[in-house]
């Protein structure tokens, strides 16, 4: 760090406002500065992230940026942090956040970013603290081409793989129902598991058979909930996360948010929450992997 940087990548940088410098962000944004673009980040608690300067507000970090980048912890805060950025940009910026939210605060933000004259974009990822650290996020994007087209070299330094799946708010929608999906199959895998257990059947046996039968799925065959079994997954690190629970069911809560925004029947979506819920909420589930669904079936008996 500290030196200076060649012709090619002064031609080439951005400036880069980003604010949410926590779990996720911070790494994001050391990989930006790190390939080269001028960084300023905020953040509301004390955090320093090598090669970002610092700003003293979220307008600050904002005003002569390309791109602002936000990484935050929900709707109600992005949309707070958008009221205060979104007057201080130039003209024709984009706004990127890749915080997941719920679709409604997306879209609003989106349309405030867009009469202000600026290019919105929800991008939301995949992929946790380890995939930012290596830039190897997946972003899911909604907004226009023109404002892909802006962020698209960014995704590239911060992630392996971008998909622009539509309009604002698609993004979220994408990485909602996706991991409605994660959560209803770790679920369904973490009790088959438990009623395999019951009925005598050997876990590794198990795993060869379903890997490669139909009941196949990432949560069964690249994230085992069993430990010793299947690839290395959280489970053979006693569930230390990971994917926390309490991140699952963050997800899980925004995907039935947007069923009954939108009046879509989720059954199995909304007892995933549910379960979640209380794995969290009332068991011993915060802090643990979200695979550790399957320790919690096995000390339960049918009715509780
Ligand atoms: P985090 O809590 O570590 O980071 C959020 C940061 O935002 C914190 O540093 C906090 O101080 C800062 N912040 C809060 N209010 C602010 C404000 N008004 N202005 C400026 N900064 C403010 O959370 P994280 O794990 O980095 O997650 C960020 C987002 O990414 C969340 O929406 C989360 O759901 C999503 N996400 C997280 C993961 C993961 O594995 N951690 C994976 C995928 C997506």
């Amino acid at each position: 760090m500290g030196e200076k940087l060649t012709f090619e990548q002064e031609e080439r940088g951005m400036k880069i406002g980003f604010i949410g410098l926590g779990n996720m962000g911070a790494p994001m944004a050391a990989n930006l500065a790190a390939a080269g673009h001028t960084v300023v980040g905020f953040d509301t608690m004390d955090v320093s992230v090598e090669g970002v300067t610092r700003a003293a507000t979220a307008a600050e970090a904002a005003a002569v940026a390309d791109v602002v980048i936000t990484m935050l912890p929900n709707g109600d805060i992005l949309r707070s942090v958008a009221s205060e950025v979104i007057p201080a940009m130039k003209s024709g910026a984009a706004l990127l956040d890749c915080s997941t939210v719920d679709v409604e605060s997306a879209r609003a933000v989106a349309a405030e970013a867009e009469a202000a004259g600026l290019l919105p974009l929800d991008a939301p990822v995949s992929g946790g603290i380890g995939g930012a650290s290596a830039g190897t996020l997946t972003f899911m994007v909604g907004g226009s081409e023109k404002a892909y087209a802006t962020a698209l070299p960014l995704f590239d330094i911060m992630g392996q793989k971008s998909v622009h799946c539509g309009a604002s708010g698609n993004g979220q929608a994408a990485k909602i129902c996706n991991n409605m999906i994660l959560g209803v199959t770790m679920i369904a895998t973490c009790e088959a598991f438990a009623l395999a257990d019951k009925l005598g059947l050997d876990r590794q046996a198990m795993f060869d058979v379903v890997s490669t039968s139909s009941g196949y799925s990432w949560s069964m065959n690249a994230y085992c909930p069993a430990p010793g079994v299947g690839p290395q997954s959280p489970a053979d690190n006693n569930y230390t996360p990971g994917f926390a629970a309490e991140l699952m069911l963050k997800d899980l809560r925004l995907s039935q948010q947007a069923a009954e925004a939108s009046d879509a029947d989720t059954p199995l979506g909304q007892s995933a929450t549910e379960l979640y819920a209380r794995f969290v909420e009332a068991e011993d589930g915060r802090g643990r992997d979200f695979s550790a669904m399957l320790p919690r079936f096995e000390a339960r008996k049918r009715n509780g």
